[in-house]
């Protein structure tokens, strides 16, 4: 059963969105950067290298 990439809880193989946190239950996201399809987990992009913790549009 795939769990909630947020808060841990269980979710629905079919589920879109997490009954107790409301989020999105999919298992990946896209890179800020190039916008290909990374885990959710990754901080860094591996087809950029881009930090997903840093917003693209900072540049200070
Ligand atoms: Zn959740
Ligand atoms: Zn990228």
């Amino acid at each position: 059963m795939p769990k909630c990439p947020h808060c841990g809880a269980n979710a629905d193989a079919d589920a879109k969105f997490c009954e107790v946190c409301g989020k999105s239950t999919s298992q990946t996201k896209q890179c800020v950067e190039c916008e290909k399809e990374i885990p959710i987990k990754a901080r860094f992009c591996k087809y950029c290298g881009f930090d997903q913790n840093k917003d693209p549009f900072d540049w200070s």
